[in-house]
């Protein structure tokens, strides 16, 4: 069977624009693992900031958040800083005004029990939510399927050439063809656009890790998120009284299955012990996974200038969950599948691979 649509990658984003274009067209979703969500996906910290990632992120974020609200609950998140750090917290305050997010000044000692006393700087951003990722990425692929998409696993895809206006897929798991390509393979973007002989963007990944520790005191019930307004940590309450910790680490490193350095769990632990007076009893867990990005640290969304039916979904970096349902729908627009009024507002232009010189 020749497929009108054949998506390399079923994480968040393939998932998510297979699940957007299935009942309109006959979609083919590969995937290289056994698993879907095995990489960036079944990784991640899982919360949705509308300021994270910048105001030229912003748009997609907000306009996923009512499509995301089943798989959100509250949570909120404070910005802290040291004194020599207001230049910073301004500059974030002005980057954001007029977008409608909501940012306010704080005093971060009043709402972070323990608070070691520098601390005297904090923005409250009250729509940060926790998002259900697995909740999310499974009902995706469960509508997909459910709108007719065919999901292949263990599919890896080894070589594509473009032949009478078709791809011919070469995979582990068989050959297939489609009219259209989708590159949605995360961290292996570039290298998969190469195997079907495109020119790659320099789309690269980058490592970041996350702990999960048991603390003394464990965070109050309905504590906020915690990020350092100079990018060095966050961390966010738990189910069970646990903190997630990140140390913010971004490592580039070639598209693997990351696994946490024993160096950045330390460094991570460090930091933290400088910024609250809480004992860490456990680190009871901790991963890594690799956060992909384009050259301009935004994401890749339509058709290849040069190469027809090679259609871009890429490098949504450290935002691909909590963009992933208003990128689908802009995706699924660019492919001329299913166009929607949610993308009415969004500039695909920013979006697009020919904002890249590729010489
Ligand atoms: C530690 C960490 C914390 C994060 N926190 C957040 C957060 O709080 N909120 C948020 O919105 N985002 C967060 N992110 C980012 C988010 O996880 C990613 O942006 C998102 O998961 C990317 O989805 P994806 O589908 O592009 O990639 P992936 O989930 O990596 O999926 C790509 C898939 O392509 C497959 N593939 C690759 N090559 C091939 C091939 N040749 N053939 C077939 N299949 C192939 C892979 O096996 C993989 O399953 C975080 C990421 C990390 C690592």
């Amino acid at each position: 069977m020749r497929y009108d649509v054949a998506i390399v990658g079923a994480g968040i984003a393939g998932a998510s624009l297979a699940a957007e274009i299935a009942p309109h067209a006959r979609v083919l979703l590969l995937e290289g693992e056994d698993r879907p969500g095995y990489h960036a996906t079944g990784r991640s910290a899982a919360f949705w900031s509308e300021s994270y990632g910048g105001p030229a992120i912003q748009p997609l974020t907000t306009a996923s958040g009512p499509m995301l609200r089943p798989y959100l609950e509250p949570m909120g998140s404070v910005h802290i800083g040291r004194a020599d750090e207001a230049g910073a917290i301004d500059a974030f305050l002005a980057e954001f005004e007029g977008t409608g997010v909501e940012l306010r000044r704080v005093d971060p000692q009043a709402m972070i029990p323990g608070l070691r006393p520098e601390w005297t700087l904090g923005v409250l951003e009250p729509s940060c939510e926790y998002i259900d990722v697995g909740g999310l990425h499974g009902d995706q692929l469960a509508v997909a399927k459910r709108g007719g998409a065919e999901l292949v696993t263990g599919a890896g895809v080894l070589a594509a050439r473009r032949e009478n206006g078709a791809w011919k897929i070469e995979t582990r798991a068989g050959s297939f063809e489609a009219d259209v390509l989708v590159d949605a393979a995360g961290a292996w973007a570039d290298p998969v656009a190469e195997m079907a002989g495109v020119r790659p963007l320099g789309i690269r990944p980058y490592r970041r890790t996350i702990m999960q520790l048991k603390t003394d005191p464990a965070p109050a019930p309905g504590s906020p998120m915690v990020a350092h307004i100079g990018g060095s940590f966050y961390w966010k309450p738990e189910a069970g009284g646990r903190v997630w910790l990140s140390p913010h680490d971004e490592i580039e490193t070639p598209p693997c299955d990351a696994q946490p350095e024993d160096i950045d769990v330390a460094t991570a632990i460090d930091r933290f012990e400088h910024v609250v007076d809480w004992r860490v009893e456990k680190l009871e867990h901790k991963w890594a996974g690799l956060r992909t990005f384009a050259p301009d640290r935004l994401p890749v969304y339509g058709f290849d200038p040069h190469a027809p039916g090679f259609f871009w979904c890429a490098g949504q970096g450290g935002f691909g969950i909590q963009t992933a349902p208003a990128a689908a729908k802009l995706a699924a627009a660019l492919l001329h599948v299913a166009p929607d009024p949610v993308v009415a507002g969004i500039d695909p232009a920013r979006y697009a691979p020919e904002r890249f010189n590729r010489g």
